[in-house]
């Protein structure tokens, strides 16, 4: 018998459209890029969507698996027109190369590019016109902004559970069993959409606890009813500007619509009506410094900065947390992670190590969220920024954050680097010689997902609002595409 041909693609990117930076396709190359033998290299034994196929191939030895493009790189501002143009080009030429029984996608469901607040349903359309009727089913992130057009192209949606985002692989998972199932003749997918009039932060979207907890709950027991595939209510991304902006709840039956409706709705309305609890007002920077000091416990306290977190399309520039750090004069060991500055790190790796340099901190990419902060800087590490994770958000996956220098500033210990990355994983800190257990403070520009592999390393974590591109405030933000009835304005 011969086997049945999968194909399977990615283009998995989070933009945010207040972000003054551009990603070009250089971002991509440097973060995922690969097809064919070389993605299998790069994804196997990791805990993502391509992971979870390569898992899926050694358990499916009747299916046969193409892997064209795979791309995906770190969450930042719009995606550089022809950036996506060649990724679009790469997936779609390699769908035209033969007919396939099925084909997989695994997108974040967020990706704006510098003209085109909805990339992500334009690669659908594509994708469908060239295959035709061909069962497809697609991955999305927690905080993908989905509209009932997106879905309508696809046979199978699964989504994350988790936020901290921990089940990457397990929504690929399940979109390709429900997709062998649906080859296979055992299943008929059917969809509903059911949209949140409102754009919710993702502050609050932890599904560890809170209002999201309760909305993961109510969605799983959606799933163990008969003939339900799928149920997942989808946070949004606040700071992707798109006509599909805000929580969508989702929902797969077994050829039943109306069940699906049903379901999509009920928790739809569930999500509306909690509403309130996702708008938080967190504690300005100082304020935050104090709270974590004042918490009594033997490990570190830490403090998030969610506004310049780069998973949100921060800049790993803006200088509000900073600045209250220095004022705070803390007296515990501190750290702060971290300032995007290449040129910086290269002066630090041409000064060399014990060196004191004079450095501008923060307000290099923009001042719009604050100067930059003038100081003297003794040099302590130089890395070359590469690591492997070792906590439960994408473990074990590589990472390379470029090369980056260690420096002392008033006694702190800053982290500056090359590349624009999240500090959300134990290796990063280890990389530049950091034992967490001995520090009292650490200042870290991120948001929810650190806390998959801090919470248990961490007394605290407290996080503040500051200035910068993904603020708690939705107000200081201007929406071209979003509906205008979903900012309340
Ligand atoms: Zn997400």
């Amino acid at each position: 018998m011969s086997k049945k041909k999968l194909a399977v693609a990615r283009m998995w990117y989070e933009g945010n459209s207040f972000s003054p930076s551009v990603t070009g396709l250089d971002t991509f190359q440097a973060s995922e890029w690969s097809e064919g033998d070389s993605a299998v290299t790069f994804y196997r034994g990791t805990a993502t969507e391509i992971g979870a196929v390569i898992a899926f191939a050694e358990n499916h030895p009747d299916w046969d698996i193409t892997y064209l493009r795979c791309a995906g790189a770190p969450p930042g501002g719009p995606v550089a027109d022809d950036a996506f143009k060649i990724i679009e080009a790469d997936i779609l030429s390699g769908l035209m190369r033969q007919n396939w029984d099925a084909v997989y996608l695994s997108l974040h469901g967020a990706m704006i590019t510098e003209s085109n607040p909805t990339p992500d349903f334009d690669l659908l359309r594509g994708v469908r016109e060239v295959i035709g009727r061909t069962p497809l089913a697609a991955s999305f992130d927690l905080h993908a902004n989905l509209g009932p057009e997106m879905i309508g192209q696809l046979d199978i949606a699964t989504g994350y559970k988790t936020y901290p985002h921990i089940d990457k692989d397990v929504a690929a998972t399940q979109a390709l069993t429900c997709l062998v199932a649906m080859v296979n003749g055992r299943v008929a997918p059917v969809s509903a959409v059911a949209k949140v009039k409102a754009i919710y932060t993702s502050f609050n979207m932890r599904t560890t606890d809170g209002p999201m907890a309760e909305i993961a709950a109510l969605a799983e027991e959606w799933r163990a009813q008969p003939g339900v595939l799928e149920a997942t209510v989808f946070g949004g991304f606040a700071y992707g500007d798109s006509p599909f902006a805000g929580p969508t709840a989702l929902v797969v039956t077994d050829n039943d619509p109306a069940l699906a409706r049903r379901a999509a709705d009920a928790l739809a309305a569930e999500m509306a009506e909690r509403r309130p609890r996702f708008e938080i007002k967190p504690p300005s920077p100082a304020e935050a410094i104090a709270q974590a000091l004042a918490t009594p416990g033997d490990k570190p306290a830490a403090v998030t900065d969610p506004a310049d977190n780069p998973l949100s399309g921060g800049i790993g520039d803006t200088p509000g947390l900073f600045r209250a750090l220095l004022a705070a004069r803390p007296g515990v060991p501190a750290v702060f992670g971290f300032f995007w500055d290449p040129a910086l790190v290269e002066r630090a790796r041409q000064a060399s190590i014990g060196a004191t340099i004079d450095v501008r901190l923060g307000g290099r990419v923009s001042d719009k969220f604050g100067a930059p902060i003038e100081a003297s800087a003794k040099v302590l590490a130089l890395t070359d920024g590469r690591f492997r994770n070792m906590g439960p958000y994408d473990h074990h996956l590589e990472v390379d954050v470029g090369a980056t220098a260690m420096l002392d500033v008033d006694g702190i210990k800053v982290i500056v680097t090359s590349g624009c990355q999240t500090p959300n994983d134990p290796a990063y800190f280890s990389l530049h010689g950091i034992d967490l257990a001995k520090l009292g403070l650490l200042c870290v520009k991120a948001k929810n997902h650190f806390r998959a592999g801090f919470t248990e390393l961490t007394r605290c974590i407290i996080e503040c609002d500051a200035p910068g591109p993904a603020g708690v405030s939705l107000d200081h933000y201007d929406f071209r595409y979003a509906p205008k009835e979903l900012l309340g304005r």
